[in-house]
């Protein structure tokens, strides 16, 4: 219980009319994660990588961001079995909201981290229980398979979980695993702020979003359109073009950083 209080002190500290106060918050929850164990220094890098295109997005969800995170939810509505990856950045970011998503899209979910420890994947399974998961995939040593073609340890997979399911979301992706998710036939959805990245090319459907911004809107949209038409949803899902959806999004970062400051 310590480490909770620690965070809320922290936070505490930062003034809400700070221009930046978000995206401060952010990081000291991502500290606050370090120290717990959940996070580990390469993921607090990779953060900045994602944080500088937040910063060049406007630190906002986009209108292209919006409407893929539509198309996510009709995917994850319309799959026979989802599964939710999770990792640290994303556990110590937005556990309650992972779980939320998971009940309400009927979505597995697997702790699937790139730098393996035994102990980091049990303390991430416990966040994600103590915020209501009954079933946490990714921990148990013998549910392990492999996926082929990638030398990392993203290779190991539950095979209840990621391998068994049709549509696959991840977050704070590598560009590898999400290629060969894709290449066995799996619907890959991810959220990635790199609009360039490879996992952001790769994916079937890319939502440029901060992953704590696009965790709750997908929630919401799920309870919003769980009782639509299964037709009405693949409407939905085949009007979507992600090529287009990521142009427009370079589009939007090369027109901020071209603008004059804010
Ligand atoms: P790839 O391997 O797909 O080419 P990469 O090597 O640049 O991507 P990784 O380090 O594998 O990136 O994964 C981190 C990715 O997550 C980055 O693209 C970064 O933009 C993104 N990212 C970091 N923090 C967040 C966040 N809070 N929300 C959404 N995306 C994020
Ligand atoms: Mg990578």
């Amino acid at each position: 219980m310590r480490a909770p209080k620690l965070l809320e002190k922290m936070t505490h500290k930062i003034p809400s009319n700070h221009p930046r106060a978000s995206s401060l918050i952010i990081r000291e929850k991502l500290v606050d994660g370090f120290n717990r164990g959940i996070v580990v220094p390469q993921g607090l890098i990779a953060h900045g990588r994602g944080e500088a295109f937040d910063y060049l997005l406007g630190e906002k969800t986009t209108k292209y961001a919006y409407d893929a995170e539509k198309v996510a939810v009709c995917i994850l509505l319309l799959s026979d079995k989802s599964a939710i990856s999770i990792n640290g950045n994303t556990a110590a970011l937005c556990a309650k909201d992972l779980v939320k998503l998971s009940y309400v899209t009927k979505s597995r979910i697997e702790v699937n981290i790139f730098h393996r420890s035994v102990a980091r994947s049990n303390t991430i399974a416990r966040i994600l229980r103590k915020e209501g998961s009954h079933e946490v995939l990714g921990v148990n040593t013998k549910a392990k398979s492999i996926i082929y073609g990638i030398s990392s340890n993203r290779k190991f997979v539950d095979k209840e979980g990621i391998m068994d399911s049709d549509t696959v979301l991840v977050a704070l992706e590598d560009g590898d695993r999400t290629e060969s998710l894709v290449r066995m036939g799996k619907k890959v959805i991810s959220v990635d702020l790199n609009p360039l990245s490879r996992t952001a090319i790769a994916s079937n459907v890319t939502i440029i979003d901060n992953i704590v911004r696009a965790m709750p809107y997908l929630v919401e949209t799920t309870k919003k359109i769980k009782n639509m038409k299964r037709s009405s949803l693949e409407k939905i899902v085949d009007q979507y073009d992600n090529q287009y959806n990521l142009d427009k999004s370079i589009k939007l970062i090369r027109g901020n950083a071209s603008s004059k400051r804010r």
